[in-house]
């Protein structure tokens, strides 16, 4: 039987013992055989930390995007084999498509996210400058930068593919070498990843990790610039928060727990409205995707009391039309769990949520298997009273679902926070009043919300998918960590700091031009020089040009912009900021371009956009304008002969007041 490997220091580890057998869902048969003997936990984060690490700190966050949007691209190329492997865990298609094609999605879309909102550089800039003291001498700056150690990735069982690829791609894009540690039921799946991700040649030696099997005394060795991920059960998030290392040295801990997630039915949405039908088919997909073993499946139905029945009847239904057994057969809607003992597990849930409810449905039968053999089980629905204390305390990690009656708006929020903080929930209406009570209600227990109705319904991604774009995590119960959700899933492996000193010195930690740093006025228009001979801090200062009445009205009458307030000297007079008429805002931005160009063909392709844009002071007919126009910030696009320049652009007037300051965004030829 083949023997698991692990992937550390380096080089692949196969362990010399028998291991434990990991069996096929399906049928039984054993697969595999799996254990981490051997391996030195304390040299592969050693490993991490002194190759891995300092190899991604090499790259750009835009570098680092590429790298993975390549990995994205190169594990599509090879899915077959893993979705080979993946019915092998009980997943039909559909569920495997969740977790591989999902999984792809997670790398593509950090990529594309990383290189729209990160710069291209090695430093993250976070907030604005804070001016410090009165003379703009002293100022402060968040910054960010990776930690120095390694993120650890505890998985659980039920995504091999998806579980190890959202933690892996914003630990990646920060500059941090992951170790994966795959729940060891389906590490064959996770085995089979890494192999793949190590083929593709993309990745920085030591900046990806596998162990097979158990973690042994991996915890034992992290130190404070480590972080670890986990996913899985509250019982062992509590027991590994609670690690003498993890503990001693503040470690970053960041849990993904178990979680009784709910999904509320409206008042408005009875039978034979859209919103009903939409409440039911979420339920039994919910039930029945992946077997019921997602996080964020729906435990807890709530219903208004009036409808428990409609719900009950229009369940049953739907739940005996899906078809389960063999999940590499194309009809099959539902295959088995992960393995027998997570079916003895569900059992013994599914017994003690009994003792205060009802079956409203069990009792599908099974295609194409033996259903004994394999982890197969009937989707379950309970129904119990309002009062039951179980449905908000057990967690059945399968198909099993239980409807709870309410009787007020009041009431479903109370019956939904009992679930203690749960990552998803979804509230089905088509009433905004009641959609907004509710959510605002329950939020505070809650990562993500889902509001479903029929206007949303033809896009809406799902009660149970997290995306890379939102947070996934919830407080309490289900963990109190906080996954993906963009950007704030790179910072978490990053750490902030508030750094003081001058503009000049800010400037050059940060990498940006800062007001009050030193400016660069030669004679050389920065608009005729490459991205590559461009420098922070190099100036243009043009002007000045006076404003007349006569440019304002022509202004005025060839945009069509005749506000009172440039055309209309009573009522300009009247108005308590100008006290007569004034330049249109637009007029002094665009006679600031016309003052700063360079007309002639050159590096600069083109203007795309203004940001931060504020008008300080009134521009009056006489008044003279002069605009200094300053480098700020530099981002060459990697793969383009292009890239961006930041701007900074002051109009100031002859009093030497700012009248208009904003970012001018323009892109710059490299050569
Ligand atoms: P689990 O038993 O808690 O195991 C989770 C992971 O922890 C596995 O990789 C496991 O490895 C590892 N582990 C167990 N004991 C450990 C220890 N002493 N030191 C280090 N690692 C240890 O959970 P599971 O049965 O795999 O997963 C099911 C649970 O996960 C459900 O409760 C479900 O709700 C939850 N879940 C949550 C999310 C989420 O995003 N919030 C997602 C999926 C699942 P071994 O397998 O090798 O023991």
């Amino acid at each position: 039987m083949s023997m698991l490997r692990s992937y550390v220091s380096g080089r692949w580890h196969t362990p010399d013992v028998e291991g434990a057998p990991l069996h096929d869902a399906v049928t039984g048969e054993e697969i595999a055989r799996i254990s981490s003997a051997g391996i030195d936990m304390g040299d592969a984060l050693r490993w991490g930390r002194e190759v891995g690490g300092p190899a991604l700190r090499e790259l750009t966050f835009h570098q680092r995007a590429q790298l993975l949007k390549a990995l994205g691209l190169y594990l599509k190329e090879h899915k077959d084999e893993l979705y080979a492997l993946s019915y092998r865990t009980g997943a039909t298609k559909t569920d495997s498509w969740i977790d591989i094609d999902g999984g792809f999605g997670v790398l593509l879309g950090y990529a594309s996210k990383a290189k729209r909102e990160l710069p291209n550089d090695k430093v993250y800039v976070d907030g604005n400058l804070e001016p410090l003291g009165r003379g703009g001498t002293f100022v402060g700056q968040h910054i960010c930068t990776p930690l120095r150690g390694v993120a650890v990735q505890i998985n659980a069982f039920n995504f091999p593919m998806w579980g190890p690829l959202e933690k892996f791609a914003p630990a990646f894009i920060a500059g941090v070498p992951s170790l994966i540690k795959p729940a060891s039921q389906t590490a064959y799946v996770t085995e089979k990843l890494v192999e793949l991700m190590l083929a593709s040649g993309l990745l920085p030696e030591g900046s990806l990790q596998l162990v097979s099997g158990s973690a042994g005394d991996l915890l034992d060795h992290l130190t404070e610039q480590d972080l670890v991920g986990f996913t899985g059960s509250a019982s062992t998030a509590q027991h590994l928060r609670t690690h003498q290392a993890v503990i001693r040295s503040s470690v970053r801990f960041n849990a993904e727990a178990d979680s009784l997630n709910c999904s509320i039915l409206g008042p408005d949405a009875v039978a034979g409205t859209p919103e009903f039908d939409l409440f039911v088919d979420q339920l039994v997909s919910e039930m029945t995707v992946k077997a019921g073993q997602k996080c964020t499946a729906i435990r807890r139905a709530l219903v208004p009391s009036n409808l428990l029945d409609d719900v009950a009847e229009a369940a049953r239904e739907k739940l005996a039309r899906v078809v389960i057994g063999n999940p590499a057969n194309r009809e099959t809607k539902m295959g088995a769990l992960a393995g027998l003992e997570q079916r003895e597990e569900v059992r013994r849930s599914l017994k003690a949520l009994l003792e205060n409810a009802s079956v409203v449905y069990d009792e599908s039968s099974f295609v194409d298997v033996d259903a004994e053999r394999g982890a197969f089980m009937s989707p379950t629905l309970l129904k119990a009273a309002a009062d039951a204390v179980q449905p908000h305390e057990v967690e059945a990690f399968g198909p099993v679902s239980t409807l709870l009656p309410y009787d007020s708006p009041s009431d479903a929020v109370a019956l939904a926070v009992r679930g203690a903080g749960s990552l998803v929930g979804s509230v089905v209406t088509h009433d905004a009043d009641f959609a907004r009570d509710v959510v605002i209600g329950v939020a505070p227990w809650h990562g993500r919300i889902l509001v479903l109705d029929r206007d949303d319904a033809g896009e809406s991604t799902g009660h149970g998918s997290p995306l890379p774009m939102l947070v996934h995590g919830g407080p309490g119960r289900a963990g109190g960590g906080e996954e993906m959700g963009g950007m704030r899933g790179v910072l978490h492996h990053m750490q902030r700091t508030a750094v003081q000193g001058s503009p000049r010195v800010l400037g050059a930690v940060t990498n940006r031009w800062v007001t009050g740093a030193p400016r660069n006025t030669e004679d050389v228009h920065p608009f005729r020089k490459t991205l590559e001979t461009l420098r922070l801090g190099d100036t243009v200062v043009a002007g000045p040009r006076t404003v007349t009445m006569a440019d304002i009205e022509h202004f005025a009458e060839f945009t069509g912009d005749t506000f009172y307030a440039h055309m209309d000297e009573e009522a300009a007079a009247a108005n308590p900021f100008f006290g007569g008429r004034v330049a249109h805002g637009y007029l002094v931005v665009s006679f600031a371009a016309g003052l700063f160009v360079s007309p002639e063909p050159g590096p600069v392709l083109a203007n795309y956009g203004l940001e931060n844009l504020r008008f300080l002071t009134p521009t009056f007919p006489g008044d003279e304008l002069t605009v200094t126009l300053t480098v700020k910030q530099i981002t060459p696009r990697e793969d383009q002969d292009y890239g961006e320049v930041r701007w900074d652009a002051d109009v100031a007037n002859q009093k030497g007041e700012s009248v208009a300051r904003y970012d001018v965004l323009t892109l710059v030829s490299k050569r």
